[in-house]
């Protein structure tokens, strides 16, 4: 929230600069060291900051100093200062301002363009923004800021096309590859198709999205989903071991398909056989297969219900609800206990984020390919447990 004392600092000093600029103007022609005659003007606009009415205030002062050499870089940090704060409309005032100087050089009308791009997409007017950093890309001194925030306005309204055009004109000027930023617009654009059902614009995408490096494990997954949806068993299986063979941390976004699949085709004898020799070749597995089937409510399949009780019956912070004694003493309601608890533990992780960004600690319930708060892409990993300690802290305070 802006406060009136940001626009009294900004006020002081935008005087202090307009003061130093009438010095410079009478001190040319009178060769007195007596200050210059206090200026009606000043008074009027101090006036109006006091009296806090801000708006009066910004205008009495835009309209008394004129935007010139001296006073320009005074223009420019007071317009920054006011975006900065969150007061965009003053920040785009202040930059109109400096546009409309006649005689302005070059190089600030692109640094002023620049900035008021910035106000505007500050205030969320992406398509005023869109249209300044389109002009400045075409060639100034900030083109390649220009292009970075085209491909940040373009992510935001998912226009994946004009991404690419602007992520590809700004590896040839910034000279760093964005190969897998620009994968990812692909898959975007592939995820977007597929779900049309317009699988041969999908499958192109996907290919391009697999020409960069790094490659991303996202375009087989939609072409795992497309082969699933197209009921080509076989290459969606393929497909979906190949990405939990590659990237671990993938299993949530592909055992329930794996599992659909293999229900659908009634072979559920050989889903136990895949995951135990899965589980047998890498035994972490067992703890990432437990976490994603409590996660997504997989149950009554034999290796996976095995690898859920023996997650459950290893979580140190448990032991301290499930008494093991007991529980071995139950007989016949021990499956009851476990399953009580393995409902619990359900409820938990579904009341907990479970990705977690790990360029800035950025977490969500579900997984996000770019990062809302960084806007990387793919930095996000599952927690491989339930955090009991956050859970328990969160559920007492919240109380
Ligand atoms: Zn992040």
């Amino acid at each position: 929230m802006p406060t009136e004392s940001t626009f009294l600092l900004a006020g002081l000093f935008l005087l202090l600069a307009a003061a130093g600029w009438a010095m410079g103007r009478f001190g040319e022609r009178e060769e007195s060291d007596a200050p210059p005659p206090l200026n009606i003007d000043y008074l009027k606009g101090l006036n109006f900051l006091l009296n806090e009415q801000t708006d009066q205030a910004l205008e009495h002062f835009l309209e008394m100093v004129r935007v010139d050499d001296k006073t320009i870089e005074t223009h420019f940090a007071l317009g920054s200062l006011f975006r900065r704060r969150g007061e965009v409309d003053r920040a785009i005032r202040i930059h109109q301002n400096i546009i409309a100087r006649p005689d302005l050089a070059a190089d600030q009308k692109d640094q002023a363009l620049y900035s008021l791009a910035r106000d505007y997409q500050a205030a969320g007017l992406l398509d005023r923004a869109e249209k300044v950093f389109a002009r400045l890309a075409e060639g100034s001194r900030y083109q390649v800021q220009a292009l970075e925030n085209l491909c940040r306005i373009y992510e935001q309204e998912k226009d994946w096309q004009k991404a690419i055009e602007a992520g590809q004109l700004l590896e040839q000027v910034g000279g760093r590859s964005l190969a897998l930023q620009i994968a990812h617009y692909y898959c975007e654009l592939a995820e977007s198709a597929a779900a049309e059902k317009d699988y041969a614009s999908a499958r192109a995408f996907v290919k391009q999205a697999q020409t960069g490096r790094p490659r991303t494990m996202r375009g087989a997954l939609t072409r795992a989903h497309i082969a699933r949806e197209t009921d080509d068993s076989a290459t969606a299986l393929s497909l979906y071991n190949r990405i939990i063979a590659e990237h671990t941390y993938l299993i949530a976004e592909t055992l329930p398909e794996i599992i659909s699949i293999y229900r659908r085709e009634g072979k559920l004898e050989e889903l136990d056989r895949a995951i135990a020799s899965m589980i047998d070749d890498d035994p972490d597995m067992s703890a990432l297969v437990a976490y994603t089937a409590i996660v997504h409510d997989l149950g009554g399949i034999a290796v996976i219900d095995a690898a859920v009780e023996r997650y459950m019956l290893d979580e140190p912070t448990l032991a301290e609800f499930v008494d093991l004694q007991e529980l071995n003493g139950a007989g016949e309601g021990r499956n009851g206990v476990l399953e009580k608890v393995r409902r619990a533990l359900g409820k938990l992780a579904a009341a907990t984020p479970r990705y977690q960004c790990q360029e800035c600690g950025f977490s969500s319930q579900r997984l996000l390919w770019q990062c809302p708060s960084c806007r990387s892409w793919e930095t996000q990993r599952p927690a491989s447990r339930v955090q009991f300690d956050t859970v328990l802290q969160h559920s007492i305070t919240s109380r």
